[in-house]
């Protein structure tokens, strides 16, 4: 990549005053397609084919904005943030997304079923994050009353042994 695409390119990113005023990694340092690695702020990076990605993004396998995202129906350019949103989960701009779903609503509802308990389980983020928050809430609640963990035990000491009857008969 020329030296001026890498600056148009870094002020897309808008890492480019950054990069005047602290100086840490070097514009024109060579990194191999796929490399990743962290800069002196603590920010991750990853170089792909012609531009880099940063942050978040670089330990995602989500394109860069402005180069490569294209609606996979009518193949617009993916700027605005209302198509952002409905390409990240489906690769469709908002109009096609819309489209689609209606087209599954009153085509088939059971593939529609199917398709949004899909989209439902693919959101591991989501799901993890409520995870945490259930473990967190559980964490309090026995700090809080520890006579709950008692009557946890004993039932689950209860089971065992019933478990352990019931093998034996
Ligand atoms: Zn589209």
């Amino acid at each position: 990549m020329s030296k001026n695409l890498q600056k148009v390119q870094d002020m897309l990113d808008g890492n480019y005053k950054n990069k005047i005023q602290s100086g840490y990694e070097k514009v024109d340092k060579h990194r191999e397609v796929g490399e990743k690695w962290v800069d002196s702020d603590g920010v991750p990076w990853e170089q792909r084919e012609g531009y880099k990605l940063k942050g978040r993004l670089a330990t995602s396998n989500d394109v860069h904005d402005s180069w490569e995202k294209k609606c996979t129906s009518c193949e617009k350019l993916i700027l605005k943030p209302w198509d952002k949103d409905t390409f990240k989960g489906d690769g469709r701009c908002y109009h096609c997304q819309l489209n689609y779903e209606l087209d599954l609503k009153f085509d088939a509802p059971i593939r529609w079923f199917a398709y949004r308990r899909l989209k439902d389980l693919i959101n591991m983020e989501a799901i993890e994050k409520d995870m945490i928050q259930w473990i967190d809430e559980m964490t309090e609640q026995r700090k809080k009353n520890p006579f709950d963990e008692k009557v946890a035990n004993a039932l689950a000491n209860g089971e065992v042994e019933m478990t352990i009857k019931k093998n034996m008969q």
